[in-house]
């Protein structure tokens, strides 16, 4: 493999990426007993950094691990890896694990979590994503029932992406019993007569940190913003599509299945929300 050059934090040590390493008892090896988190960064700050932390606190106890750093030592840590990269946009990933014990599905007594993170230079969203949009496919909601905790279990997640990937598309719709929930990593939204939708933040979804961040561009720029549950058909008759996540920001999507979303272009409550978001980027050059 072909690594990158960077330093990563691996439980209270900092080292070159090709040389951390786990153990293969590791309960996130074995298990996928761990959680994560990924945060943008622009202009060399952490955009939305608390609300990453307050989603990684309530992630940590929903599965009953102890977080092994306070909101200032996360601060610290995220700080000195941001300042390991020269680039000016990066993406920090930390995810934490129950720790390496003898393989035992329950809980080990005393095992301390393993604590991992790294930062990586991210390319924001290109022109032609944002000019041309994203392809999507519909595809059955086949996950757990706590899509809400943010876990290093994303199986059902590699499964979907790569079902559009087979599919020539960049994402997929993902529907529960008829019901829009999102996509395979991101929100998902839907315009109907100039009015922004969201699926509810219950456990079947996660909710994003642009999940909220949507709300509060659409407050900002008139447009109305309703969260309530959708049907396939509804899905399938919206005006516009749009996904939102750390690493895509927000993108139209004008295809799903094969068929035209709208007129098959980026609409006109994308453009809107697109320029407000990057407004809300752009204050933090200073
Ligand atoms: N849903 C899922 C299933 C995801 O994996 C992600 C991205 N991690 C999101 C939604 C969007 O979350 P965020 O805006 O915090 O990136």
């Amino acid at each position: 493999m072909d690594w990158p050059q960077s330093t990563c934090y691996l439980n209270g040590e900092w080292l070159p990426l090709a040389e951390a390493k786990i153990s293969v008892l590791d309960r996130g090896f074995i298990f996928g007993d761990g959680i994560y988190e990924v945060v943008p960064v622009y202009y060399r700050k952490p955009f939305r950094f608390d609300n990453h932390l307050a989603r990684f606190e309530r992630s940590a106890r929903e599965i009953g691990l102890a977080n092994p750093l306070d909101r200032a030592g996360w601060h610290a840590l995220v700080e000195r890896l941001i300042a390991t990269c020269e680039a000016a946009e990066q993406f920090i990933y930390w995810q934490v694990t129950r720790g390496v014990a003898r393989r035992d599905f329950s809980f080990p007594a005393g095992t301390p979590p393993t604590v991992f993170a790294m930062t990586t230079p991210f390319a924001r969203p290109s022109q032609t994503q944002r000019e041309q949009g994203l392809r999507a496919v519909s595809r059955a909601d086949e996950r757990w029932l706590r899509c809400d905790i943010k876990s290093v279990s994303l199986l059902g997640a590699v499964l979907a992406r790569q079902f559009a990937t087979e599919h020539g598309a960049d994402e997929a719709v993902q529907f529960r019993d008829g019901w829009l929930t999102e996509g395979s990593s991101s929100n998902m939204w839907v315009v109907r007569d100039g009015t922004a939708i969201g699926a509810p933040r219950d456990r079947l979804i996660l909710e994003g940190i642009r999940y909220g961040f949507v709300g509060e561009l659409c407050d900002r720029i008139g447009v109305p913003f309703e969260v309530r549950r959708l049907r396939r058909d509804e899905v399938e008759a919206c005006d516009e599509l749009m996904l939102t996540s750390a690493t895509r920001e927000i993108l139209p999507i004008v295809a799903l299945d094969g068929r035209p979303v709208g007129d098959g272009r980026p609409g006109p409550v994308y453009a809107r929300l697109r320029k407000a978001y990057d407004d809300a980027i752009e204050v933090l050059r200073q």
